[in-house]
């Protein structure tokens, strides 16, 4: 079906629906049942098998493939046998990590889902985008993700971007008219295709393809998606191991040749080679980096944190600025209206939440609302331009919409006004959504009692005003506008924290249909002020602490009044007390004046920034990432998208965020909550910290393993170690031993550390030392036990089977030392990652039956050992252990002696 070449009354017909009604729930059933539910059919992922065989796609595996071939043309099966198992081995664990973290990521995937505004049994509703259907009659807005394929059929102003099919990044201009049939997709102007973004404006729409039938599903279904984890960190570590990969075959080649001309034989050294070559590469790095990046992803989904652009599980850790709304996000978005001003009178409101009950005090005295004209205008305005709905669900009242709107349908109904009934006698014609470039809302209403066409407004104090040109009086007459008494009391009621919106209203001539902007640019009629409270979270201030103690800078970014603003950041910890308003606060239009350096010097100190357009928001990020910093920031409405691009963590919010936000967002936090930022970041520390901790325990295994052949070699002496053993090592002990390091609790000061700047290399110079001392310690040990024993008349495989445990025990006291890089293995407590403990008990048994099970000692040349040689493999890990301790706490010495250096250079 050409849907863009009918005409509109062409499609309804056609469709069989209307759009005042749309469908009715039998025909929904009825439909539901003939197309099928909304949803993309689960796409072909890669099959379990092709996964498995990607596994073997990698250099590594290549090399050690060829090995295993040309082991075998010696004639050496057992050890051609050893390696293909081991291979074998590595993949089965690649692919269970990788099936694994592939599982998190797709759930994570199914908890996003949408929901969508449609017109059904005559009523508007929001239902799961999911459960829509052909002939579904959609209610679109400027923020909405485009749920399914619709044919538009009233707009106002619609623009969507469809960008992920043209590539086009200017948001395409929609109307209603029918073009020819062979139009192409991007020049469709009349249709909107799923998964397309509304930038702009509003439109009633028709579903005329839902589900795999889409434009999208169509194309989705030509696409299978492996999303696998990657990270800057990753990224740069998959290039490293490429060039270690060259610079290991070159040693490996070059160890041939220098055995060669010493005139060893070929085959001892093409072993050599393959030795060294195994041996130094740390095959148990990309794995363990996985999982390790998959535990923060699932970690910080429990904090209500939801990971959708993976970068960012690292990119948090080295958060330095955290950008936050106010409304919502460090408030309670319980919004209550408790003062109202109308008719040069104030009025206190009883009652708290949106509970509807209180009554309405003037003077102290009790009054009847309804007695009072400017004030139930105002209420009126309140209720009628209006888009939220509360509702009582087992007896507590919850708002569907904007808190902001239900703390004016509590106050309206506490004088006893309802929306039901207020909306039949004065039906609404027209909308002017809330959008907070504009900062206030407007609506159409038709007056049936009166005959009369009305213009109710509402939104921000100074929006409304510079709109007025008259204000209503006490018995409903017009006077001059007295702003000195409005303005007084707007700024008292923000001084306390409140939120106050103005409401406005105009009679139209009896003709009107529609209203835009041009409408109401002035000539209103001023009816009030409802100021409303907002109280913080407790947990947004706690937060806020922790962020201080990190070295985190907080700053709230809002759209309210900047007093407003400041009285709620002074409350929670954001701006000093002692600051005025003068040094602690930047408005819209002081930023607009400012240049971008006066900007870049400004936002080093301040932390409010109130009035603030979505523009503004933009430059805000850019010169706070000039100053170096790393930014995370929230949004969540269509204009907030750039910022959030920007932002090096763009975070949406989940409940009130928009389709837009929340596509652009890299995290969604699915409780708006500050603290869940704060919890994220922790998290994201956590990771980088566990991440650092198996790269420092891992390399010294195969940098040892790398020196002590290269070493045996230009000696002339037989290898301490074998290819197999060294295979072996390093397959078990990245799983049972360094694997756990992933497991690893959060240090308990994780959260007093300044943040890690971004071009911070993962391993500092401390730490390659660590590296370094290490793989020499477990070289030199090696070395010297194999030759002792073998100087002792022991033979080759008993001296190799102690080489190979002095390796292994090495790496498992070493673990201890690895599980913090700055605090003592003494001081923390073995029981805190069971997992270790776990892993290392069966390390153990594993070097038991390596030593001592007759099959063990066929397949890798081992031997049994006695009872004396076990004293020195444990006493060599014990002195490993007992060195890196002496070498942390040297560090820490030298680091805090530089501390305490510097901050005495300061004062
Ligand atoms: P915030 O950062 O507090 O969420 P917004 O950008 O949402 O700020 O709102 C800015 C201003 O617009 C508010 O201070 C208020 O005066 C006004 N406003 C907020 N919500 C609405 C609404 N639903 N209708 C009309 N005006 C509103
Ligand atoms: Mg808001």
């Amino acid at each position: 079906m050409v849907w863009h070449s009918l005409t509109t009354a062409e499609v309804l017909n056609k469709i069989d629906t209307s759009i005042e009604h749309g469908l009715k729930s039998e025909e929904v059933d009825q439909r539901k049942i003939q197309f099928g539910s909304n949803t993309l059919t689960q796409k072909k992922t890669t099959s379990p098998f092709v996964l498995f065989l990607m596994q073997f796609n990698q250099p590594l595996v290549y090399i050690l493939l060829a090995a295993a071939i040309v082991t075998a043309f010696l004639k050496e099966f057992v050890d051609s046998g050893v390696i293909f198992g081991v291979v074998l081995v590595n993949s089965i664990i690649g692919f269970l990590q990788e099936s694994k973290a592939i599982k998190a990521i797709d759930s994570l995937a199914k908890s996003m889902t949408s929901e969508t505004s449609v017109i059904r049994n005559g009523k508007k509703q929001r239902i799961p985008a999911s459960e829509l259907t052909i002939g579904d009659v959609v209610v679109l807005q400027s923020g909405d993700k485009v749920p399914a394929d619709l044919r538009l059929i009233q707009l106002r102003e619609l623009q969507i971007d469809e960008s992920a099919f043209t590539g086009e990044s200017v948001p395409a201009i929609k109307n209603t008219e029918t073009i020819l049939p062979e139009t192409v997709l991007a020049d469709r102007t009349n249709m909107a295709y799923s998964s397309t973004l509304v930038t702009y404006g509003t439109g009633i729409v028709v579903v005329i393809a839902i589900s795999n039938y889409t434009e999208f599903g169509k194309i989705d279904q030509m696409i299978a998606s492996a999303d696998i984890l990657a990270t800057p960190l990753t990224k740069n570590l998959a290039r490293f191991s490429v060039l270690l990969l060259y610079i290991i075959l070159f040693l490996s080649f070059v160890t041939f040749l220098v055995g060669m001309i010493r005139g060893e034989s070929a085959i001892d050294m093409f072993m050599a080679a393959v030795a060294i070559a195994v041996g130094a590469i740390p095959e148990g790095l990309p794995a363990a980096l996985t999982i390790t990046l998959a535990i923060g992803v699932s970690r910080m989904a429990k904090r209500n944190a939801i990971i959708r652009k993976h970068p960012a599980v690292e990119t948090l850790g080295s958060t330095s600025v955290i950008c936050s709304d106010k409304t919502g996000t460090l408030t309670q978005n319980q919004m209550t209206v408790e003062e109202i001003f109308a008719g040069e009178k104030l009025f206190q409101v009883a009652g708290v939440g949106f509970l509807p009950q209180g009554e309405f005090l003037s003077d102290g005295q009790t009054i009847n609302a309804n007695s009072v004209i400017p004030l139930q205008e105002c209420l009126k305005a309140g209720l009628l331009c209006n888009d939220s709905n509360l509702v009582s669900v087992e007896n507590k009242w919850k708002i569907e919409g904007d808190p902001t709107e239900g703390a004016m349908i509590t106050a309206a109904l506490k004088s006893g006004l309802s929306k039901d009934n207020l909306s039949q006698k004065y039906p609404r014609i027209d909308t002017i959504p809330f959008e907070s470039q504009y900062q206030y809302m407007a609506t159409l209403h038709n007056d049936i009692e009166a005959k009369a066409i009305i213009i109710y407004m509402k939104g921000s104090f100074e929006s409304i005003l510079s709109r007025c040109t008259n204000v209503m009086l006490n018995f409903g007459e017009t006077g001059p506008l007295n702003n000195e008494h409005l303005q007084e009391f707007s700024n008292k009621a923000a001084s306390r924290g409140l939120r106050v919106l103005a409401f406005a209203r105009y009679i139209c001539k009896a003709d009107k249909q529609t209203i835009s902007h041009d409408d109401v640019s002035n000539g209103m009629t001023f009816l009030g002020l409802q100021a409303m409270i907002d109280p913080p979270r407790p947990e947004a201030i706690a937060a806020i602490k922790a962020c201080k103690m990190a070295g985190i800078k907080v700053k709230m970014i809002t759209g309210d009044h900047e007093l407003t603003a400041l009285a709620i950041a002074r409350k929670i910890g954001i701006a000093d007390e002692n600051l005025d308003a003068k040094n602690a606060i930047l408005n819209g239009k002081n930023i607009s004046a400012l240049s971008d350096e006066q900007l870049i010097y400004s936002v080093k100190t301040i932390s409010v920034f109130a009035r603030v357009a979505p523009e503004d928001k933009l430059r805000l990020v850019k010169a706070l990432q000039a100053n170096g910093d790393t930014i995370a920031m929230t949004g969540d409405g269509v204009n907030d998208a750039p910022s959030l691009r920007q932002a090096n963590i763009g975070i949406a919010m989940g409940i009130t965020g928009t389709d837009v936000a929340k596509e652009t967002a890299d995290m969604v936090l699915t409780d708006d909550n500050f603290a869940t930022i704060e919890a994220a970041v922790e998290e994201g520390r956590g990771v980088y910290d566990n991440l650092t901790k198996f790269i420092t325990w891992a390399l010294p295994t195969n940098l040892g393993e790398g020196l002590v052949i290269m070493l045996a070699i230009i000696a002339g002496v037989p290898l301490p170690i074998l290819p197999v053993q060294i295979l072996w090592i390093n397959m078990t002990t990245a799983v049972l031993l360094g694997l756990m390091l992933a497991f690893e609790p959060k240090e308990p000061e994780i959260m007093s550390r300044a943040p890690r700047l971004p071009n911070e290399p993962v391993l500092n110079q401390a730490l390659v030392f660590r590296v370094f001392l290490v793989g020499a310690l477990l070289c030199a040990a090696s070395f010297i036990f194999f030759e002792l024993a073998l100087l002792t008349g022991r033979n080759e495989a008993v001296a190799r089977t102690i080489a190979v445990n002095i390796f292994v025990f090495g790496e498992l006291f070493y673990l201890f030392n690895c599980r913090s890089l700055r605090i003592s293995a003494f001081k923390m407590n073995a029981l805190d990652n069971k997992y270790a403990l776990l892993g290392v008990a069966g390390m153990i048994l594993l070097q038991i039956a390596y030593t001592y099970l007759p099959f063990m000692n066929i397949a890798f040349h081992s031997e049994p050992v006695q009872f004396t040689d076990w004293l020195i493999i444990v006493g060599v890990g014990a002195v490993i252990f007992l060195v890196i301790e002496l070498e942390k706490a040297s560090q820490n010495m030298m680091n805090s002696k530089k501390i305490n250096h510097i901050n005495k250079n300061k004062f």
